[in-house]
């Protein structure tokens, strides 16, 4: 019996005439197997051939599954004016289905036959692909018909189509531009944030860079390049690295979301439990060497699967204490998230199989690198201004007043550039501690930041330089206009904290007043003048005047 009989119930593909747009499953015919009883010998058979029945969806996910799956469809040519063959492809595009076999026949004659897949060389392959890619021809008169069949012990996922020559370089080409631009992102973005790294030193930076990289190169072994450009030739290894690659991206991503959102102060249950799923994972990667991958296969996706929960919970707790990273971090797994549902309802046939559905995780993955960016450049800046502040005041610390004197004195270096610093105590301070405790004391710092606060206006900015102990920088301003400042402050204080009966003392210092070499020198001068203000007898402004010989004029 010939093919050309038995193969009946599905319609024949016409090359050359079918719209490209066609739906194949028609074309398609499938049949489980089971028992994987069927091999070569078995294909002309009628009764292994009575056994298919009609592609239901062209992407087919039957999840695990032990079988052999078949499919079966015939092409044929009516094109007379040309006899020369005219050529198609038949592309599978889950490049991680572990063994892949193809027949061509022309009648009852066997024209090629392909065993392949994943677990197979590289070089096994007919086209040189990431994903499974038979080239298939049909001359006038002579339609061929392709077998396919299909085990895995991964998912079985069947996702079918049908390329005609003209189309599939085109195709080809366009795809592979778009990957390499998609890992070539990857490795843009791990080089920018290993430069960083590199000035910044923040242990985020690190563990990020980390997660990149593997996560990369995990997405290079998901979309088949593993399989064709580092390990061609050693599939098993390769299986293996992939699932490797997985796990330390994921120990990797929850070292990264727990330093990114603060987890240790906000949640230490949750950092325990990050810790011991980090141990779990990194220690049954340290037992594949000795015993195997199989037997941690089942426990390491169950693993896998609990991280998602985690890094779920870490960015809602951060989000709930007010981490400003944390609305990006969330952000960042809704759209990774929304891009795997997309691929999974393509996968299970309820969304149409189109480029945003097929390729919903990677472009999902990319937005999710992008807010995950946004959250640490967010975290980054936050940690910054928390290192210049002051916790109990919220005034500049000490650090930015450091900094900020020196900007002033290295850029303003036109003689007419006018800089004057205010150097404050309060006064008998540690006799109203004595008096009234540490806490009443803290609550006068606090008030008094407040006063300042109300009575200085940018470029002017107030600094507590430490204790009890406090500065202003008048950027622009001369010891003339410095002077009636000082003095509007010390009256404020005065007036608003009569009920505590806190006073200052105020040194002053201008750069017009004196020959200053160093913002230490020009500092030195100012508390100079606080000493002179102490020693005239406090709640007073004493301004630094080099030509008495660092001796002052005390303004009362
Ligand atoms: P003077 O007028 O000479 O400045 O007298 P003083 O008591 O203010 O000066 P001294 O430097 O001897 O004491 C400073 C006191 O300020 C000592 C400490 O009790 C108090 N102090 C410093 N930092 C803090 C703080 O952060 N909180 C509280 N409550 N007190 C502080
Ligand atoms: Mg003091
Ligand atoms: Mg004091």
């Amino acid at each position: 019996m010939s093919l050309s009989q038995v193969a009946v119930a599905a319609p024949t593909y016409i090359i050359g005439t079918t719209a490209p747009d066609v739906d194949i499953t028609t074309y398609f015919e499938v049949f489980e197997d089971p028992e994987r009883r069927y091999d070569t010998d078995d294909l002309l058979n009628h009764d292994f051939n009575e056994r298919f029945e009609q592609l239901q969806t062209d992407a087919t996910n039957v999840g695990f599954s032990a079988s052999d799956w078949w499919l079966r469809f015939t092409i044929d040519t009516n094109d007379t004016s040309d006899t020369a063959p005219k050529k198609a492809a038949v592309l599978l595009d889950y490049p991680l289905l572990n063994v892949v076999d193809a027949w061509v026949f022309s009648g009852s004659e066997l024209k090629s036959e392909w065993r392949t897949g994943n677990l197979r060389p590289f070089s096994s392959r007919p086209i040189r692909h990431r994903n499974f890619l038979f080239p298939i021809s049909a001359s006038i008169e002579q339609p061929q018909t392709v077998y396919l069949r299909i085990r895995s012990s991964g998912p079985v996922n069947i996702g079918l189509s049908l390329i005609e020559q003209q189309a599939l370089l085109s195709e080809i080409q366009l795809e592979y531009m778009a990957f390499g631009a998609y890992f070539g992102g990857f490795l843009l973005l791990a080089l920018a944030v290993l430069l960083l790294y590199l000035v910044d030193r923040q242990t985020a930076f690190l563990s990020y860079l980390m997660y990149i990289l593997t996560y990369g190169c995990y997405m290079m072994a998901f979309n088949g390049f593993g399989s064709q450009y580092l390990w061609p030739e050693t599939p098993d290894f390769g299986q293996v690295l992939r699932t490797v690659l997985l796990s330390l991206s994921i120990i990797f991503l929850l070292q990264f979301s727990r330093s990114l959102l603060g987890i240790r102060r906000v949640s230490p249950v949750l950092h325990h439990c990050v810790t011991i799923l980090q141990f779990v994972i990194g220690a049954i990667l340290l037992a594949v060497p000795f015993f195997g991958y199989d037997p941690f296969v089942k426990p390491l996706a169950v693993l896998l699967l609990l991280a998602l929960p985690l890094v779920i919970s870490m960015g809602v707790v951060a989000q709930s204490n007010g981490e400003l990273a944390a609305r990006y971090y969330l952000l960042a797994w809704s759209v990774f998230l929304a891009g795997v549902l997309i691929y999974l309802l393509k996968v299970f046939g309820l969304m149409p199989h189109n480029f945003v559905t097929h390729y919903g995780f990677q472009i999902g993955s990319l937005f999710e690198f992008i807010f995950l960016s946004a959250a640490l450049g967010v975290r980054v800046k936050e940690l910054r201004h928390q290192s210049q502040i002051d916790e109990l005041t919220g005034l500049a610390n000490r650090r930015s007043f450091d900094m900020a004197l020196t900007q002033e004195f290295s850029f303003n270096t036109r003689p007419n550039d006018a800089l004057s610093l205010l150097v404050i105590d309060i006064d008998h301070f540690k006799n109203f501690n004595d008096a009234h405790g540490h806490a009443a004391g803290d609550s006068v710092l606090r008030k008094l930041a407040k006063v300042f606060e109300s009575q200085i206006r940018r470029p002017a900015v107030a600094y507590r330089y430490g204790g009890e102990e406090f500065t202003v920088l008048l950027p622009r301003t001369d010891g003339e206009a410095a002077l009636i400042l000082a003095e509007r402050l010390r009256e404020a204080v005065v007036a608003d904290m009569s009920r505590d009966n806190i006073t200052v003392s105020i040194g002053l210092v201008s750069r017009n007043e004196g020959d200053f070499a160093s913002t230490v020198d020009f500092f030195i001068a100012g508390d100079q003048a606080l000493y002179q203000a102490k020693h005239a007898g406090r709640n007073q402004v004493a301004q630094y005047n080099a030509d008495l010989d660092s001796d002052t004029v005390i303004a009362r």
